[in-house]
C-alpha cells in the first residue's frame, strides 16, 4: 500500500490484483490532466533555466492524432554546446559532494515523483498510448528504482577499499570515480522508467547528465526534471534537450560528453558504440537494446499458464517492449491445444483506447510500426504461413486517428525466416512446433539477440537444460504474468546479452552502479 493515500500501488508483484480504487482515481484524473497540461510549449532545461533554442514541433497522442500534446523545440548545436557547458560547470560541485549528500538528493526526487506519480502515468499513457495499468505500473516502478540505486549506493559508500601494500609504509586505496558529462538517450516506450532508471545511475555515482528524450515523449521529460529540479537538484545536474536523430547526434559527436547511457534498437546503440570507439580514445558506452525473445511449451507445461503467459508477454503494449515475446517453440504433444487455448485467450483480449478502464492494449507508436505489421503479415502469407488470429489493422472511430493493431498469431514460418529473427516491436508473434527440446533452444538461440526466455515445463530437466543453454540475460520459467517479460528494481536484473546489450551488465541489479564510474587506484608513501 502507498502509505501517503492509501491507495494500493500498481507493482509487479500485485499486477493480477483488482485495481477498482487506481480506476477510480484515473477516472478523475485524465480529463482533468489533459484539461490542465495538454497543448502548451514545453521548453528545454539547461542550467536550470528554459532554452527554446531549435526548431518547434508539435506532439501528438497516438492514441488520436486530434490530441495535441505539446511544442516542443529540437535542440540544435547552440542548444546542446550550452546543456553540455552547463552540465561540465555543475560537475566539479556535484562530483565532489559527499555521497551521503547525492543519496538524500535522489531519496527526494523519489518521493517528489511518487508525489507527481498520477501526472507522470497519465502523460506516459498519452505520449505512449500505454495501457492505465502500464502507465502506473512504469511510474511506480521509476520510484521505486531511485530508492533500490540510492540503498545500492548506500550500501558500497564510498566506493573505495584498501589494497594491499608491496612495501612498508606504502598505503594503495582503490576507488571508483565518476566519468563527467553522461550523455543520456532514452526510446520511446517507457519514458519515465528507463529516463529515471538511466538519470539516477549517472548522477547518484556523481556524473552530470545531458539528457535526451525520444521526441514524441517530451512532456514526461520535462515533468521529470521539473521534479527532479524542485527536489534540490542543483542546476545544471541534469539538463533536458529534446528532438530527435538530429539532436541525438549532435550530442554523441559533442566531445564534452564523457559517456553514454542508451536504451534504444540495436542499429542507433552500435552506432553510437561505434562513434564512440573511434575516437582519440573511446568513450563508454552503456547500451541497452532491443530483443527477439523466445519461449519454450514443452509436453510437460501447464497449458493454461503457458498460454496466459505467452499472450501477455506477446501483445502486453502492443510487443512495444525489448521483452516482448515473439517466438514461441511448442512441443508437436501439447502444439494443438497450446494453440487452440492461445487463440481464445488472444481473442479476449481488448484493444482500444487506452485511457479506458477494460483495455488492454492501445495502438501503437505510429504509422511506421503498422507498416512494419503489414510487411510482416504480407510476408509471412508469402512464405505459406497461416495468420490464426489478427493479421489486419483494425478501423472504426478512434481507430481510424491512430494506429490500433490486433495481436496476431503466425503458423507455419520457417525459425530462420526474416520475421522470425528480426525485432518486430508490434504485436506478432510466430509458433514453432518441435520434438527436441534441445534443439529448440538452439533455434531460439540462433539470433544476434540475448535479451529475455522463457519457458513453461513441470519437468526439472527440460528446466535445468534451459536455464543452462539458453543465451539470454534474462529467464523466466512457468510464469502465468509473462513469459519473457516484467522486471522489477532488486527482482529482477535485466541485461542484454549479445546484441542486446554492450556492457554485459543489466539495469536493475547489484552491477549496474558500478558501469557509470572508473576505477582509479592511489598508492602513497606514508613514510
Ligand atoms: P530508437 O533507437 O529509434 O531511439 C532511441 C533514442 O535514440 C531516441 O531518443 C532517438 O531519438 C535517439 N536517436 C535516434 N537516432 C540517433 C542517432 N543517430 N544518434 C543519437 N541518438 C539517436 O529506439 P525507439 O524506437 O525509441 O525504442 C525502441 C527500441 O528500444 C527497441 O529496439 C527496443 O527493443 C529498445 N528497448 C530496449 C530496452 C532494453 O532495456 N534493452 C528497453 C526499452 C526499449
Amino acid at each position: 500500500m502507498n502509505a501517503a493515500s492509501g491507495m494500493q500501488r500498481v507493482t509487479y508483484s500485485n499486477l493480477r490484483s483488482d485495481f477498482s480504487g487506481v480506476h477510480a482515481e484515473l477516472d478523475r484524473r485524465i480529463g482533468e490532466f489533459e484539461r490542465r497540461e495538454l497543448g502548451r510549449p514545453r521548453a528545454n532545461r539547461i542550467g536550470g533555466r528554459d532554452d527554446t533554442r531549435g526548431v518547434a514541433y508539435a506532439t501528438a497522442s497516438p492514441i488520436d492524432a486530434d490530441l495535441v500534446l505539446a511544442t516542443h523545440f529540437a535542440a540544435d548545436g547552440d542548444a546542446v554546446d550550452a546543456a553540455v557547458e552547463a552540465a561540465r560547470a555543475a560537475f566539479g560541485d556535484w562530483s565532489r559532494r559527499a555521497p551521503d549528500t547525492r543519496i538524500r538528493i535522489l531519496r527526494a526526487v523519489a518521493d517528489e515523483l511518487e508525489r507527481r506519480k498520477w501526472d507522470l502515468a497519465i502523460a506516459a499513457l498519452l505520449e505512449v498510448g500505454k495501457s492505465r495499468l502500464e502507465a502506473m505500473g512504469e511510474a511506480e516502478e521509476a520510484i521505486d528504482m531511485i530508492r533500490y540505486y540510492a540503498a545500492e549506493f548506500e550500501e558500497e559508500a564510498p566506493w573505495q577499499r584498501p589494497l594491499q601494500r608491496a612495501f612498508a609504509g606504502e598505503e594503495t586505496v582503490d576507488r571508483l570515480r565518476p566519468h563527467g558529462v553522461f550523455g543520456v538517450i532514452a526510446p520511446f516506450n517507457y519514458p519515465v522508467a528507463l529516463s529515471v532508471g538511466m538519470l539516477t545511475g549517472a548522477i547518484l555515482t556523481g556524473n552530470t547528465a545531458v539528457y535526451k528524450p525520444s521526441p514524441g515523449t517530451g512532456l514526461t521529460a520535462r515533468l521529470l526534471v521539473d521534479a527532479f529540479q524542485a527536489s534540490g537538484l542543483p542546476p545544471g545536474v541534469v539538463n533536458l534537450v529534446c528532438g530527435g536523430a538530429d539532436t541525438g547526434r549532435l550530442l554523441v559527436h559533442h566531445p564534452g560528453v564523457a559517456g553514454f547511457v542508451f536504451t534504444g534498437s540495436h542499429r542507433i546503440g552500435m552506432e553510437i558504440l561505434r562513434h564512440c570507439a573511434g575516437g582519440r580514445y573511446a568513450r563508454p558506452v552503456i547500451a541497452e537494446m532491443g530483443g527477439k525473445n523466445p519461449a519454450f511449451v514443452t509436453a510437460h507445461a501447464d497449458i493454461d499458464t503457458a498460454a496466459e503467459g505467452v499472450a501477455r508477454s506477446a501483445f502486453g503494449l502492443s510487443g512495444q517492449k525489448c521483452s516482448a515475446l515473439s517466438r514461441v517453440f511448442v512441443h508437436a504433444a501439447v502444439y494443438d491445444p497450446f494453440v487452440e487455448r492461445l487463440a481464445s485467450r488472444t481473442r479476449g483480449l481488448a484493444v482500444g483506447d487506452p485511457r479506458a478502464a477494460g483495455v488492454f492494449t492501445g495502438p501503437v507508436i505510429d504509422a511506421q510500426a503498422g507498416l512494419r505489421f503489414a510487411a510482416a503479415v504480407a510476408d509471412a502469407r508469402a512464405a505459406g504461413g497461416t495468420v490464426r488470429c489478427g493479421g489486419e489493422r483494425l478501423t472504426g472511430g478512434i481507430m481510424d486517428r491512430g494506429t490500433y493493431l490486433p495481436p496476431t498469431i503466425v503458423e507455419g514460418i520457417a525459425a530462420d525466416h526474416r520475421i522470425s529473427r528480426d525485432e518486430l516491436f508490434v504485436p506478432f508473434v510466430t509458433l514453432h512446433p518441435f520434438d527436441d527440446l534441445a534443439a529448440a533452444i538452439r533455434e531460439g538461440n540462433a539470433v544476434d539477440y540475448g535479451l529475455t526466455a522463457g519457458i513453461y515445463t513441470g519437468d526439472a530437466a527440460e528446466l535445468a537444460a534451459f536455464v543452462e543453454s539458453a543465451e539470454a540475460g534474462v529467464l523466466y520459467a512457468n510464469r502465468p504474468s509473462g513469459a519473457t517479460t516484467g522486471a522489477w528494481p532488486g527482482i529482477q536484473s535485466f541485461c542484454g546479452w549479445k546484441g542486446s546489450g554492450t556492457s554485459g551488465k543489466g539495469g536493475l541489479g547489484p552491477h549496474y552502479l558500478a558501469q557509470f564510474m572508473r576505477e582509479q587506484s592511489c598508492t602513497i608513501m606514508r613514510s
